[in-house]
């Protein structure tokens, strides 16, 4: 009789998990075991961590419809791998590869004392797998996507109920309790459930809108996944599968190319998984080196600002809060306060990146770094360090009519549309009538943009200290 561990890390899924089916494979009795590891939770991510308690929950609730249940326990995880082990009699651990740096040195120390089996299911490629022909790693997207489609994709497998989940050994440790959730007023439900129902949502109307509208502020034509993804809810390989459904079943060319554009998103998530995996020195530094001295600002009352959303320029301030109060923002709304707070306000992208991990439900170190140096130009295939964004004009094109705005600034609920976008612009008759005073109901802008590009393009060239030689090619 063999026991297996099967330890959940970012696979909190029974659907299509490589992870899950090599341990039911191998095991006539299986442990699911989750472990809090301190080090993880010490992260001020409340919103991140009441969206994971919630999916543990709802993943222990389907592992007792199997017969099963979750193992929950706190500790080093070397430490706590070794009490199971002990407990159980043991004699194998199934997980799934993870790539970041921590989990990469976590793994290598229980490799060296247990039987540890990892099984590649996070991404769609395994991050070292696509390179150039030289064996170089790709660093432009373009060409990484290409690479990508020219391999046939793996097909999702072993869906749940096709399967028989092992019995609990007899001799199991104590689980210890799931840590409540704090946090209220989550963007989405936790779950591989929930996940599911998104999806399906998603499918069903929303991505034959993706091209036309999902830079739209105010719209829902994008899938809200990445939670979902974030913490393996949902399987990557089975979001591929359904673009290429979409794709292949598309009645028109136009509903073919929206399915088609979700498909080179769900790869860009490949792509940067495969630029940590190659480079760990971005989650420390720019990527480009003759970008890494930069003198930035030191200005946290700005910083503040920012992150409390009360910068004065509305579209920045709409994300920012909705950011805040729900751990979700818009991929557009992303990218303009990232912007803003690198360009405009010349501070470090990486408080930036630091302040996003902390409220992202959807935070992760390969796809927040990219997104962010990306933003300040400073990445691998980021925008030209000088295209510096006018949120006044970003506000115009994509909430043309103020309503995402109004929805997160409610100060701002009855500024007339002619000055939704700069409300500092006002005449004061119309302030007192729209109750928004800018000085005491809305803060004035902190800084004017029309000022800041020679400020913003001289830090950069200054900082421009040498040119990069690239050594792969
Ligand atoms: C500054 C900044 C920080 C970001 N931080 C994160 C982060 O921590 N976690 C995260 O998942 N995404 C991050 N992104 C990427 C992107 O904003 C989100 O993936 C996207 O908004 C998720 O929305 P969705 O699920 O509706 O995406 P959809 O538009 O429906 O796309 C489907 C999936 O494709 C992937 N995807 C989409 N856009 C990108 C992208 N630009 N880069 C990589 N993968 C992408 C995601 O997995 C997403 O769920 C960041 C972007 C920026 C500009």
């Amino acid at each position: 009789m063999t026991t297996g561990i099967w330890w959940i890390r970012r696979d909190l899924r029974l659907d299509d998990n490589p992870a899950l089916q090599e341990a039911v494979t191998h095991s006539d009795h299986l442990v699911p075991l989750y472990i809090l590891d301190p080090t993880l939770l010490s992260h001020p991510a409340e919103k991140r961590k009441s969206f994971l308690f919630d999916g543990l929950r709802a993943l222990d609730a389907s592992l007792r419809r199997h017969g099963s249940q979750l193992v929950v326990m706190q500790g080093e995880p070397q430490q706590v791998i070794a009490d199971v082990v002990h407990t159980t009699g043991a004699q194998a651990i199934y997980a799934e590869a993870d790539y970041s740096p921590y989990a990469r040195k976590r793994d290598q120390a229980i490799a060296a004392n247990f039987p540890f089996w990892l099984v590649h299911g996070l991404t769609v490629f395994p991050p070292g797998f696509i390179q150039k022909s030289t064996g170089c790693p790709y660093t432009v997207y373009t060409y990484f996507n290409r690479a990508w489609k020219s391999l046939p994709t793996p097909s999702p497998c072993c869906a749940e109920g096709k399967f028989r989940i092992p019995p609990l050994p007899e001799n199991l440790p104590v689980s210890q309790p799931i840590p409540p959730s704090t946090a209220r007023n989550l963007a989405l439900q936790a779950g591989e459930k929930a996940g599911f129902e998104r999806l399906q949502h998603f499918l069903a109307g929303p991505i034959t809108r993706y091209g036309q509208e999902r830079d739209l502020l105010a719209s829902d034509a994008t899938s809200m996944l990445a939670p979902y993804l974030r913490f393996g809810m949902l399987s990557i390989r089975g979001l591929v599968a359904e673009a290429r459904f979409a794709m292949e079943n598309a009645t028109d060319e136009q509903t073919h190319k929206n399915a088609s554009l979700w498909l080179d998103q769900l790869i860009w998530r490949d792509f940067y998984f495969s630029i940590l995996h190659h480079f760990p020195q971005v989650l420390k530094t720019s990527f480009r080196k003759d970008l890494q001295n930069i003198q930035w600002r030191n200005a946290p009352q700005d910083l503040e600002a920012w992150k409390q959303g009360k910068t004065g320029y509305p579209v920045v301030d709409a994300g920012m809060r909705q950011l805040r109060q729900t751990g979700w923002m818009h991929n557009r709304a992303r990218m303009i306060t990232a912007s803003f707070l690198v360009k405009d306000l010349l501070i470090n992208w990486q408080d930036g990146e630091a302040w996003f991990m902390e409220q992202l439900l959807d935070g992760d170190p390969a796809l927040n770094n990219g997104g962010w140096q990306w933003s300040a130009g400073v990445g691998t295939d980021a925008a030209p360090y000088f295209r510096i964004f006018n949120p006044t004009l970003q506000g115009r094109k994509f909430d043309p009519e103020g309503e995402y705005i109004r929805r997160w600034v409610p100060e701002l609920t009855r500024v007339p549309d002619k000055y939704i976008h700069q409300p500092w612009l006002m005449p004061s008759e119309i302030q007192q009538q729209s109750g928004c005073v800018i000085g005491i109901h809305y803060p004035r802008p902190i800084v004017d943009h029309q000022q800041i590009k020679e400020r913003t393009l001289q830090a950069y060239h200054t900082g421009q200290k040498y040119q990069v030689l690239e050594s792969c090619d």
